[in-house]
């Protein structure tokens, strides 16, 4: 895809954000307080190199971004053919303000996987994201995830994880899930929600073969 194609199909995102059609999850999935993550900004780390991701999160059938199949199951594919971004930094994206993340269209109770190896560094519920969990690389980028439906038993803070390990299962949990099920998915330094990056790139990078591939536990 161009960077145009990319740049309308962002728009048309927006748009429909916008019109409220579809606005299952929206800022009130930021897993700081707005005290803690405008502190956090003042000191947003410079990170090394961007993020890389080894593993697509959803192991199943899904459709990243908001577009004209986000609910319609029969469209949705197992491959990268219906991915777009739905990030979006103004605060005019959705009735509740900015989309710093992607969100993934999937079934209620597919395996959600680690991107990345690293370590985690939070998991636990929230009113707002539901249950949450997030894995800090070895760069220093946070990689969260919001409304599962649950999160694996074996998921304690400060354990290492490995890339491909179930971590949990996609849901619609949390008030802001507005009972339309769907993994959102955040990549941002630090602790710094705020300066979190555009997901879709790297997620698009990685999205390929996830029905067939197999989770490693
Ligand atoms: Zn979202």
């Amino acid at each position: 895809m161009t960077a145009a194609d990319h740049a309308r199909r962002l728009a048309i995102a927006a748009a429909t954000v916008a019109a409220g059609t579809l606005a299952a999850c929206v800022a009130s999935s930021r897993p700081l307080g707005r005290a803690a993550a405008a502190a956090a900004s003042l000191t947003a780390p410079s990170l090394p190199a961007p993020p890389r991701l080894k593993q697509f999160p959803v192991r199943g059938r899904h459709d990243t971004g908001y577009d004209a199949g986000t609910d319609q199951r029969d469209r949705w594919s197992c491959d990268d053919a219906r991915s777009n971004s739905d990030f979006c930094t103004s605060t005019r994206c959705t009735w509740h303000g900015a989309h710093l993340g992607n969100d993934i269209w999937a079934d209620e109770g597919t395996p959600v996987v680690a991107t990345v190896d690293g370590t985690l560094i939070q998991s636990e519920w929230s009113d707002y994201s539901g249950n949450r969990i997030t894995i800090r690389d070895a760069s220093g980028w946070s990689h969260f995830s919001a409304h599962l439906q649950r999160r694996s038993a074996e998921m304690a803070v400060g354990r290492a994880i490995r890339a491909g390990e179930v971590i949990g299962f996609v849901g619609k949990t949390g008030s802001a899930a507005n009972g339309v099920v769907h993994l959102h998915y955040s990549i941002y330094p630090g602790d710094d929600y705020e300066s979190g990056v555009d997901p879709w790139p790297y997620l698009r990078a990685v999205e390929h073969g996830v029905c067939a591939a197999t989770a490693t536990r």
